[in-house]
């Protein structure tokens, strides 16, 4: 007997400027004691819309701009939990089901380490997906080794 899997892997990157006194929330958590919090209309959560991002990549519709930008005005300055819940209806109406995503953090702060596991595990039942997250720095360099900015990477696999 064969067994066809339909897979799909879609990939996605976030970068937001990181200005102080914006408060700062992240991988769908606030994190208080930080100083600078990303730019932008939105919350700037680098992790949640890179997830977006990679979810639309994978099933082949689009990307967070194209889904969320100009042509939808109602989402402008939309939180990223927002964005996730949307965008997995998007997903799931096209008939795909999430296998995993992976995320990285890219940047010095906030120090993810700590907080991981709770991140994941809200993710996971805010949004009943798998998540990982991880998180890097730059040893100092280019913008998210200055603190200029803050990054992330995420790849995502959904099937039918
Ligand atoms: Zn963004």
């Amino acid at each position: 007997m064969i067994i066809s899997v339909d897979l799909r892997i879609g990939i996605g990157t976030d970068v937001h400027r990181l200005v102080e006194g914006r408060s700062m929330r992240i991988a769908g958590l606030d994190w208080p004691a930080e100083t600078s919090g990303p730019e932008g209309h939105s919350d700037g959560d680098v992790v949640l819309h890179a997830v977006c991002d990679a979810l639309l990549s994978a099933a082949g519709l689009g990307d967070l701009g194209s889904n969320f930008g100009t042509s939808e005005p109602e989402w402008a300055g939309a939180a990223g939990n927002a964005l996730l819940a949307e965008t997995l209806v998007r997903v799931r109406a096209a008939g795909w089901q999430v296998s995993n995503v992976a995320v990285q953090l890219i940047g010095n702060r906030p120090r993810m380490g700590s907080r991981r596991a709770e991140a994941e595990a809200a993710l996971a039942e805010a949004h009943g997906i798998s998540v990982s997250l991880s998180a890097t720095t730059t040893d100092g360099l280019g913008l998210t080794g200055r603190g200029e900015g803050i990054a992330a990477v995420a790849t995502a696999l959904i099937t039918r």
